[in-house]
């Protein structure tokens, strides 16, 4: 990894008894963009506001290209703030926004001109200049606070839910034009979001928040394919899951016993549990097939309980190895089943994920 543009090293914040933010340590090297995902509450804004210089840590240490800022206040810091509410200068035009941030680093009037003029190009309102916010929708206000946040040329871009007062439509296009101009500046970039979608399609890091604390970090795949914790499997996709105890560990293999005497056989994965150990397996709806086992599969009788067409798919809710499985049928197969119906289930071994604790 190249030297850390943003690092941020046990950090904590408490208000009053209760503690927002609990040991949070992440390095960001330059031109990464990484997404702190998780529910209302778990901490995201705190952190990002902590970077900012808008919220003062209880504990640990912010570094920005090496310089220590945890202590500085936000103009002291080398960073471009969007809030989710843009934050517009409702009074100055379109242009003097984004020429704000320059005028208070002094940059030479000529020099701002031309910056502004690129920005506002880049966001695509170069005819725009002259109008007040208000004069504006939703999406080019948006547009008009990030070439604000960008203009000074930050060493790290801070997002605060974006997008979220946008239309549906409207948030999948700006998420890609973001990503555009982002890969265009290589801009260091932290962003908030609860909005899994948005953090998988954006995101070259996720860092997966719960109760101000990490559960997981790592790239939009490894999160979604690899959850290290019941939380991430189940804040992030669909996901069902199986209580099992560990009956046998052959290499890299797990034999597990489910509820009904079923056995199941899976990778052994990063949690290594030992023979005798409680755990849950967590298996996407996607990963379960309706009959077509193949020689290496595992084998789960059930019985379906519904049949949701969807359209491109169909959601088949099976009852299986004591719990209750979703699956995500593709085939033709769910158009003919009927609640009650006995089926086999096929489950690849390596599909099925080993997690701790019941
Ligand atoms: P959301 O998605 O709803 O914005 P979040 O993950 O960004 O949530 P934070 O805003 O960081 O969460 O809040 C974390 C916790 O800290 C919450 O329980 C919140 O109520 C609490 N909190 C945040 N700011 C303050 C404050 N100024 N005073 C007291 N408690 C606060």
């Amino acid at each position: 990894m190249n030297a850390p543009v943003l690092s941020m090293k046990s950090l904590r914040k408490e208000f009053g008894r209760m503690v927002a933010v609990d040991d949070l340590s992440i390095d960001v090297p330059k031109g990464e963009l990484v997404c702190l995902l998780g529910p209302s509450g778990c901490g995201k804004t705190t952190t990002l506001r902590m970077v900012a210089g808008f919220v003062e840590p209880t504990a640990g240490q912010i570094r920005i290209q090496g310089q220590e800022v945890t202590r500085l206040p936000p103009y002291k810091r080398d960073t471009g703030m969007v809030f989710q509410s843009y934050a517009l200068f409702p009074h100055l035009s379109v242009a003097e926004n984004v020429e704000f941030g320059l005028k208070n680093l002094k940059v030479p009037a000529a020099a701002r001109k031309s910056r502004v003029q690129e920005m506002l190009q880049m966001v695509e309102l170069g005819a725009l200049g002259g109008r007040l916010p208000r004069q504006l929708s939703g999406g080019q206000q948006q547009r008009v606070a990030l070439a604000r946040a960008l203009a000074i040329r930050p060493a790290v871009l801070l997002l605060d839910e974006p997008f979220s007062n946008l239309d549906a439509q409207l948030r999948v296009r700006m998420r890609e034009e973001l990503r555009g101009l982002i890969g265009k500046l290589d801009t260091t970039t932290l962003f908030v979001t609860h909005d899994q979608e948005e953090a998988l399609v954006l995101a070259d890091r996720i860092v997966v928040m719960n109760e101000g604390r990490v559960d997981q970090v790592g790239p939009p795949r490894e999160i979604y394919d690899r959850p290290q914790t019941r939380f991430v499997a189940q804040f992030i996709g669909l996901c069902n899951f199986i209580p099992a105890t560990v009956t046998e560990v052959m290499g890299d293999a797990l034999v597990l016993e489910a509820d009904q005497g079923v056995r199941l056989r899976a990778a052994r994965g990063a949690n290594a549990p030992t023979v005798g150990g409680k755990v849950m397996l967590a298996v996407r709806p996607e990963n379960v097939r309706i009959g077509g086992a193949g020689p290496g599969d595992n084998r789960v009788p059930g019985r379906v309980r519904t049949v949701t067409y969807l359209g491109k798919a169909s959601h088949v809710r099976v009852e299986a190895a004591g719990a209750d499985l979703l699956i995500e049928d593709h085939g033709a197969r769910s158009g003919t089943l009927e609640p009650g119906a006995t089926v086999e289930l096929a489950i690849d071994p390596e599909r099925v994920l080993v997690l701790p604790g019941t």
